[in-house]
């Protein structure tokens, strides 16, 4: 396995993409190439595989790259030292001084301050607008567009935006379309069928799935901006270690059975929350009232692991809530086996606080987990009082 991934089903992808066993030991399990050079067989002279200097190329972040990019059904995939290292790379492969992009008005808050506060300071400009009217996103386009920077299911208020529509307004204004599409998985969803150009992950999430190992991805079906990435990349040195890359290729191979689960628990927990009197508004795109659930739908395979909600008392009770609960870990990040409340307003989106970005101040947001969906509904229902 696997020179033509395509042919196989999602899991038997996740396992075997890439992962072949070792050409020398028979090692079922693709090594750690805990190594940062190569012998040479002579000056200028590299032995079977390429490989001359890890931050260039490893065996180990190769198997990870090959995996991914069969996940996602792309020709080409980067593996990242972080989500925002990946981000960043797309950026400065992507845009130049003067260059303009759309980003959404709902985006996790460190793309937003990579934008806003570093590379608006390079001299890109940018719009905000609502990703799920494509009216607005066409009405943000200018001459110097070249990317509309798209998340969906968004971070943190679970928006959805119509993926193949927008893919539509980028390339007609001769512009790019990149997914973030860590929140989705491509278990769940692969925006590079949909249209999109780019698609991005923080693998921190999902992908490595145990809250384990920092990292980050991106996917294209394009030589020329593979080429592009793989220079930035080898020129800033932004490459996970071959440990890294090795969590993170383990968390893959059951990423199938993990989303289900998480599906599961969080469809049960949306419901619980929406039937409960503390809950204003449950932000979810699997029920049927979220008025992205039609298009979620036609996109998804199912609606994801998370979910956010509004306290109806304010503030201090949702804070209180996020200190009650026991079983739901006070923390950021999210996508890991073990489920996580936190409070995004002074959390993960402190970044956007008075910007066009900022986020209700009574809002919690749940990364459900895989443990019994019952325990979960308990734990939320305790701390809500
Ligand atoms: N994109 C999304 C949607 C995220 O939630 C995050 C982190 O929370 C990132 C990107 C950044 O990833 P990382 O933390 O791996 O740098």
């Amino acid at each position: 396995m696997v020179d033509d991934a395509s042919r196989f089903g999602f899991e038997t992808r996740a396992i075997h993409a890439g992962q072949a066993p070792d050409p020398r030991t028979g090692a079922v399990i693709v090594p750690i190439y805990q190594t940062s050079t190569y012998a040479q067989d002579g000056v200028g002279g590299t032995r079977e595989g390429d490989y001359e200097y890890s931050r260039t190329a490893n065996p180990t972040r190769t198997a990870l790259e090959q995996a991914l990019a069969a996940l996602e059904g792309a020709r080409h995939g980067l593996a990242y030292a972080s989500g925002m290292a990946a981000s960043d790379a797309v950026l400065r492969s992507v845009v130049r001084p003067g260059d303009h992009l759309v980003l959404g008005n709902d985006a996790y808050g460190g793309t937003f301050r990579l934008i806003d506060k570093v590379l608006t300071q390079w001299g890109l400009e940018y719009t905000v607008a609502d990703l799920s009217k494509v009216d607005e996103v066409r009405a943000a386009i200018r001459p110097e567009t070249k990317l509309i920077w798209c998340e969906s299911p968004t971070n943190p208020l679970l928006g959805i935006a119509d993926i193949p529509a927008l893919a539509g307004v980028a390339h007609s204004a001769g512009a790019r379309l990149v997914v973030d599409n860590t929140f989705a998985t491509p278990y769940l969803q692969t925006p590079l069928s949909l249209g999109a150009d780019i698609v991005l992950h923080s693998t921190t999430k999902y992908l490595g799935g145990h809250s384990d190992v920092v990292g980050g991805a991106v996917l294209t079906n394009e030589d020329e901006l593979r080429e592009q990435l793989f220079f930035i990349r080898n020129a800033a040195g932004a490459v996970p270690g071959p440990f890294d890359a090795w969590l993170t290729l383990r968390g893959i191979k059951t990423l199938a059975v993990r989303m289900e689960r998480h599906c599961d628990n969080a469809e049960f927990v949306a419901d619980a929350l929406l039937a409960h009197p503390k809950v204003d508004r449950v932000y979810y795109p699997g029920l049927a009232e979220h008025p992205g659930h039609e298009v979620a739908a036609k996109q998804m395979r199912r609606f994801g692991g998370m979910v956010s909600f509004t306290h109806a008392d304010g503030e201090q009770a949702a804070l209180d809530v996020a200190a009650r609960t026991e079983l739901f870990i006070l923390a950021e990040s999210l996508g890991g086996i073990e489920s996580l409340i936190e409070h995004p307003g002074r959390m993960t989106h402190a970044s956007v606080a008075g910007s066009t970005l900022q986020v209700p101040a009574e809002l919690l947001r749940l990364s459900v987990g895989i443990e019994d969906g019952r325990d979960l509904v308990h734990d939320l229902r305790t701390a809500l009082g």
